[in-house]
């Protein structure tokens, strides 16, 4: 273990963005065109060490959640890394404290922010300890591991000491789990790039053809927009992957209620295991009733990427709305509230398979389903892999050729994106946002907006 306790002295917060709508990355129904965009902070110390946390967006307002940062980040300079972490719960409560809580508490842009701040002290602190994130926090004690979680709003349903006790329960298998991480079979993956919405049935085929060539059995494909070809899309790729294929199917958020349980009866003979975001995120009894409604079809519900909070996630689960749990690594509030989001699931015996589609979020997300698999739910669940952008991260996200994730093993919470990144994407300085190409882009304020709803 490192000696040195690191004090905070700056800080400075980057605008990154890659113009992903030109390859149809992360097209949706409802994100025709983004751009995965971080606003990047990294916390410089009085050691060689830095920490670095980013929030994500789909680019536009990726400037607004860059003032946000600006504004929060000052909050922890100055401080010794160990005053933070000696006591994680409540340093997170204190950040979502003050006169900042009245812009929305603990969800939206100030929540994005204060995840982004939070991350940078994970990573700062697994760095510091020479150790990967989710090693980090696999070799806590249940009580050290409950410490880092702000349990207000959650005791009606669990306690700090049961979650202790839900943690003791899975201490003598755990050194099991440990070795099948350390062999990278602790993370099964599932692939979307076969998924997005611009593709031909060509692209479609090699990319599925490719992916199960390298191990994989679980495919999610975006849909609804329209019931006839996506059953023909939908059959096409069943024809592809086979019977045992594992199809999941993603609207984002596009339908009202009785839409989505309307569309997805349709779609029952294909063998789908869940319709991701059917509804409006915030919707959780409407969630509820979709699942009642297509569990006789034999299809589940999940959500989670766009739900801001471990409340949310609590209702969700006490609504029995869900199949599995979709939490998002940068929307909740950083590392701190994704463990109580664990420990919830595991309450509640729904798996979480978090949101891991837009860059750097795979590379985050590894650590999370480690640490589930190891020290919370002690069960495998899957992760998303994206195959895009990995190359911009300085410990990318990989997979081993029988469709695991590998598990990660460079000190930190692979947060860094190399510097040679900055210099064409930092926007608007770098290259390509000062291209032509790019100067038209940022110039359009209706982008990703499709041109017949412009007027
Ligand atoms: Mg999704």
């Amino acid at each position: 273990m490192a000696t040195e306790d690191p004090t905070i002295v700056s800080f400075t917060v980057r605008d990154l963005r890659w113009p992903t709508s030109l390859k149809n990355i992360g097209s949706d129904p409802m994100n025709l065109a983004g751009e995965n965009a971080l606003a990047y902070l990294q916390y410089h110390t009085d050691t060689e060490l830095s920490g670095t946390g980013w929030s994500f967006s789909n680019g536009q307002g990726n400037d607004v959640l860059c003032t946000a940062i600006r504004s929060l980040a000052p909050r922890l300079v100055g401080r010794k890394l160990s005053s933070l972490t000696s006591n994680m719960g409540e340093t997170q409560r204190q950040m979502v404290s003050g006169q900042i809580r009245f812009m929305s508490p603990e969800r939206g842009v100030l929540q994005l922010a204060t995840c982004a701040v939070l991350n940078a002290i994970w990573d700062l602190w697994a760095k510091k300890e020479r150790k990967p994130l989710w090693r980090l926090v696999c070799d806590f004690s249940p009580e050290e591991f409950v410490r880092c979680i702000d349990f207000r709003y959650l005791t009606d349903v669990v306690t700090p000491d049961e979650g202790i006790e839900m943690l003791k329960r899975l201490e003598g298998s755990k050194s099991e789990r440990l070795r099948a991480a350390l062999e990278n079979q602790a993370v099964p993956a599932y692939n979307t790039s076969a998924g997005w919405l611009g593709h031909s049935d060509d692209e479609i085929r090699e990319l599925l053809q490719s992916a199960m060539l390298q191990g994989f059995k679980h495919f999610k494909l975006k849909a609804g927009l329209g019931l006839q070809s996506d059953r023909k899309r939908l059959s096409f790729v069943r024809e592809v992957a086979g019977d045992s294929a594992v199809l999941m199917v993603d609207v984002n958020q596009l339908w009202d209620v009785d839409e989505a349980i309307d569309y997805m009866k349709n779609l029952a003979d294909l063998n789908i295991w869940f319709v991701e975001e059917p509804t409006s995120p915030d919707d959780i009894l409407g969630h509820s009733r979709i699942r009642k409604a297509l569990k006789p079809y034999g299809i589940g519900v999940a959500t989670g990427e766009h739900v801001n909070n471990r409340v949310m996630f609590k209702q969700l689960l006490q609504a029995e709305a869900l199949d599995a749990v979709q939490l998002d690594a940068v929307r909740l509030c950083s590392v701190n509230e994704i463990l109580s989001v664990l420990l919830l699931s595991a309450k509640f015996g729904i798996p979480v398979v978090p949101h891991s589609g837009g860059a750097g979020m795979v590379e985050l997300c590894s650590h999370i389903s480690t640490i589930d698999f190891v020290a919370v739910s002690g069960k495998k669940s899957i992760l998303e892999y994206t195959d895009h952008l990995h190359e911009a991260f300085a410990a990318p996200a990989q997979i081993t050729q029988d469709g695991y994730h590998v598990t990660p093993t460079v000190p930190g919470y692979s947060c860094d994106v190399n510097e040679q990144e900055f210099e064409v994407y930092e926007c608007p300085a770098g290259s390509f946002w000062q291209s032509e190409q790019g100067r038209t882009m940022l110039a359009d304020p209706w982008r990703g907006v499709p041109n017949q709803q412009r007027s």
